[in-house]
């Protein structure tokens, strides 16, 4: 086989750390979103850096791709070894290395998840605030450019990604940034790394910020007459400069989803989630400012979550959001388009995609991080009808083609995978072709994650 005689050498590496079981490969060949399964030829599961560069050293000299794998949550199939090669999965560096209290920062290995940082800052009064839904690893994060229902608030992983350690495609560990909050210090490697799919390098260490867990924290649901006036509650609130810390859309469809999944009892109608974060006092005053600008678009039925398992709960359902879209339609796969416009934009983006779907045969939630022009479908299609798949693809296609049209982008979240690669030329031009420049530099070979994000050969 192609690639046996680099898993030849990973093997004495690595020992029993390189898996070639058939459940093991299945299980990275997998993916939550509408790609087949895709096994790589086998999976590595390194302890260190020195670890990480020698894989890549060994897969260098054989021209065997590297895929890295955090926990495979990515949509657009990402994580999967469309052309084989090795799997290199993160699970076993899950340290949390030092937290810095005084400077609000911390460094971690690139398999420890969004959750189990949280839960080992819990006595701090720290917390990280990039909340994708999924328990993603902060290195997958990171190289997705994840954002969530909070980056209306603390932004996504690039202004949450302080510094952070790479092995490159000739096995070289580098640096990129510092602790230090702002730097005018040379190219921001850290800026490039960020988002950039494990096409450039492959993360072992990163420095995060984190924000101070705030005093007050309140949660709300409510309804709205149309999806028209929930949109433009959102776009309103967000020019009134009301600082939401969540403000999501979810459409009937969901509201309905919601109810048979986790037991909720909305009207099936649209509604906002919303969410306050500051002193006891100011996120009063900004709940009851909000009420009153939501009022303007028929908001109703508000049900506040002020104890924590409440907004618990709340917040769990809004995450499974997926699940519970997908549980709508038995058996069905799905293909989820995320796409995110100028929030002035909003309102027209969610409304023409709205009735592209009303005309089809096909069903398709709609919910979003709207607070900042983000909102993704689920398109739900039977996997053996042909007619309904490409019914969902072409949704899909005219919705990024909306984006861009309104001045948007083909995905504020998700990141491009191979899904999205047939839109980066109509999104960056020429800029696109600079984006392969820097591909053929970092990786002349193509092994980190090929096919990927640009196309180089
Ligand atoms: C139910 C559900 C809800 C979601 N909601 C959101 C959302 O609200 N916002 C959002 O942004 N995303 C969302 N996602 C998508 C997904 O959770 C994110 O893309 C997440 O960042 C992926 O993290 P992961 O650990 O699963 O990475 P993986 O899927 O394993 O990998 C993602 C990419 O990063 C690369 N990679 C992983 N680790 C490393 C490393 N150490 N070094 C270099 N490259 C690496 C992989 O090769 C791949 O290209 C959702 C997914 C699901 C299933």
């Amino acid at each position: 086989m192609r690639n046996d005689a680099a898993l030849n050498e990973l093997s004495s590496l690595l020992g029993n750390r390189l898996s070639r079981s058939k459940s093991d490969l299945d299980l990275h060949g997998r993916s939550e979103s509408h790609f087949p399964l895709t096994p790589p030829d086998a999976v590595a599961y390194p302890d260190s850096t020195a670890e990480v560069a020698e894989i890549v050293k060994i897969c260098g000299r054989h021209g065997c791709p590297v895929v890295p794998w955090g926990v495979g949550t990515s949509l657009e199939g990402h994580a999967l070894a469309f052309t084989g090669g090795v799997s290199v999965d993160f699970t076993r560096m899950n340290r949390v290395l030092k937290v810095n209290q005084e400077d609000m920062d911390v460094a971690v290995q690139p398999g420890v998840t969004r959750e189990a940082l949280n839960e080992e800052l819990r006595a701090t009064g720290l917390f990280f605030s990039v909340d994708p839904g999924a328990n993603a690893t902060l290195g997958g994060m990171a190289m997705t450019r994840a954002s969530g229902t909070t980056a209306v608030r603390y932004g996504t992983m690039r202004e949450n990604v302080l510094a952070l350690e790479v092995v490159l495609a000739d096995g070289r560990v580098i640096r990129t940034g510092t602790r230090a909050r702002k730097t005018s210090a040379g190219y921001d490697l850290t800026g490039l790394m960020v988002g950039s799919e494990g096409t450039l390098g492959l993360v072992t260490e990163l420095t995060l910020r984190l924000q101070g867990q705030p005093e007050a924290v309140s949660s709300a649901v409510c309804a709205f007459p149309t999806m028209e006036d929930a949109v433009n509650a959102v776009i309103a609130t967000i020019q009134m400069g009301i600082p939401m810390a969540r403000i999501e859309f979810v459409d009937p469809a969901t509201a309905a989803a919601f109810n048979a999944y986790a037991g909720a009892s909305f009207q099936e109608v649209p509604h906002l989630m919303v969410e306050f974060h500051g002193s006891e006092g100011g996120v009063k005053e900004e709940a009851e400012t909000f009420r009153e600008v939501v009022a303007d678009f028929g908001a109703s039925d508000f049900e506040w979550a002020v104890k924590p398992e409440d907004r618990k709960a709340l917040w769990t359902m809004r995450h499974n959001a997926h699940y519970a879209c997908l549980a709508s339609r038995p058996g069905a796969r799905a293909i989820v388009t995320d796409i995110c416009v100028p929030i002035s934009k909003l309102a027209e983006a969610v409304e023409e995609t709205r009735a592209d779907i009303a005309g089809a045969s096909i069903h398709g939630p709609i919910v979003g991080h709207v607070g900042d022009g983000n909102f993704h479908t689920v398109l739900l299609f039977d996997e053996d009808n042909p007619t309904e798949r490409a019914e969902a693809q072409a949704i899909s296609h005219r919705m990024v083609e909306r984006a861009l049209r309104l001045g948007g982008t083909a995905t504020g979240e998700h990141g491009i995978g191979v899904g999205k690669l047939d839109y980066m030329e109509a999104e960056h031009g020429d800029a696109w072709g600079v984006m392969g420049d820097i591909k053929r530099t970092l990786d002349p070979q193509n092994i980190l994650n090929p096919g990927k994000m640009v196309r180089v050969n």
